[in-house]
């Protein structure tokens, strides 16, 4: 038993594992419990890290073997509906800036990182958390099969429906994006990505399609659908989470069919039981991330919709800043820890939030459905400097002008 204290942290996902890792390496007992039995149940597909999120990974030592797992994204475009270039920017140059790449890689493979940092034993499976008391003391956890699980702190890192959430806040359901996402990892390389690796997006009217290479011949890709245009396709009226079906599969090849990039070929060439079909939806940003003895991370605290590729990012950055933020402290000291759990939201709910805010505000624009709106939304990023591109990207021109000089 550590002396300075026992975390409990709700969900095995990317924030609770990585959380769990940090905390650990902090010197804290750490348990996690997760509702599901199969550790990689949640792990479908892949997903890409900006360069940040692989920092946060190194701090913890797993940059290695995620990095290796992965593919490096050399270049970044944006095609129009015709396949005309309308956006793009060497995303090595933002690798290089950051000190770090920016991958995509299976998600089961960020998973089996996590788990081989975390000592065996220290994940429960099959312990679904239904609530928690704040005693004087620590804080005691009810599982739902009637269990107790005592502790100083508990992390709430149980994704987009937190059960932790539930209580401190009292949330509503989330908020629809308008939009369903269906991804897969097909085994087929887009021409050209053996040359540059290339991070590809086609905006539509009221549709995307992403591609991301991936090790191996494979490719990642990302089929973003709004709900008028799955009404226009048929693929509407399905009950929230059922299997994506040979039917679906079929309507939504149909929605691509003439889409640039081999974006019909990507799908028809998956098969359905691969893919994974999300209605998206986050809530809006909402302070008071902890209470004494509690604290919401990962989806939990901040969920977003995935246009920028950043929710696991953040939950990585989550993870890192609470290590940083509880060393040395010691979790029955009741005042030192309120204050850093609020140091800790100081710091990562401006991050966070604003990572969020510029998700839900795209996820909106690239969604647009009015045809006027589309081509002046097109008109738009067709203007775009490539210096303005990589600003968004966090690198300021001073940034890159420095890295240049240095370089
Ligand atoms: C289509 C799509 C594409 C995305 N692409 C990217 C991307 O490219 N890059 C990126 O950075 N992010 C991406 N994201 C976002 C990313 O998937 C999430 O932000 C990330 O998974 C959040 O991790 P988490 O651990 O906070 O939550 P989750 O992944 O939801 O994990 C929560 C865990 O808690 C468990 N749990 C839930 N309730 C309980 C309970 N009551 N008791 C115990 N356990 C419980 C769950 O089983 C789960 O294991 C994408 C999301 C979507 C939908």
């Amino acid at each position: 038993m550590s002396a300075r204290g026992r975390v409990l942290i709700a969900g095995a996902g990317i924030a609770g594992l990585a959380t769990g890792i940090a905390l650990r390496q902090a010197g804290f007992d750490v348990v996690v419990l997760e509702r599901a039995d199969d550790p990689l149940a949640a792990a479908g597909s892949a997903l890409g890290l900006h360069p940040t999120a692989v920092l946060a990974l190194r701090s913890l030592g797993l940059d290695g073997p995620v990095v290796e797992a992965g593919a490096e994204v050399h270049r970044w475009e944006l095609l129009d509906w015709r396949g005309e270039r309308i956006g793009g920017w060497p995303q090595t140059e933002v690798s290089r800036v950051f000190g770090a790449p920016s991958i995509t890689l299976p998600r089961a493979r960020l998973h089996q990182a996590l788990h081989a940092a975390t000592p065996a034993g220290q994940v429960c499976r099959g312990a679904t958390v239904a609530g928690y008391r704040e005693t004087g003391a620590g804080v005691e956890i009810l599982l739902a099969d009637g269990t107790r699980e005592s502790g100083d702190l508990l992390i709430g890192a149980d994704g987009l429906h937190s059960a932790v959430r539930r209580q401190t806040h009292g949330d509503a359901p989330p908020r629809a994006a308008g939009f369903t996402a269906w991804r897969a990892v097909a085994d087929q390389v887009l021409p050209g990505d053996t040359t540059v690796p290339t991070a590809r997006q086609i905006l539509g009217t009221g549709v995307t399609f992403g591609s991301w290479p991936l090790p191996g011949g494979h490719t990642y890709w990302v089929a973003t659908v709004s709900d008028d245009a799955k009404a226009a396709a048929g693929l509407a009226g399905r009950p929230e989470g059922s299997a994506h079906t040979a039917t679906a599969h079929a309507l939504l090849t149909d929605v691509f069919r003439t889409a640039p990039s081999r974006a019909a070929g990507l799908i028809a060439a998956t098969p359905p039981d691969r893919v994974v079909r999300t209605p998206i939806a986050d809530r809006p940003p909402r302070a008071g991330w902890s209470t004494p003895r509690t604290l919401l991370i990962g989806d939990a605290a901040h969920p977003m919709v995935p246009t920028t590729g950043q929710g696991a990012g953040q939950a990585l950055l989550d993870a890192e800043a609470l290590g940083t933020v509880l060393r040395g402290v010691d979790l029955r000291e009741h005042h030192a820890l309120g204050e850093r759990l609020r140091a800790f939201e100081e710091q990562r709910f401006p991050v966070a939030t604003g990572a969020a805010q510029a998700a839900w505000h795209l996820g909106r624009l690239h969604h647009e459905r009015d045809p006027e709106q589309v081509a002046l939304r097109n008109r738009r990023l067709r203007a775009t400097t490539e210096a303005e591109w990589l600003s968004r990207q966090g690198l300021g021109p001073a940034s890159i002008a420095d890295s240049r000089s240095a370089g």
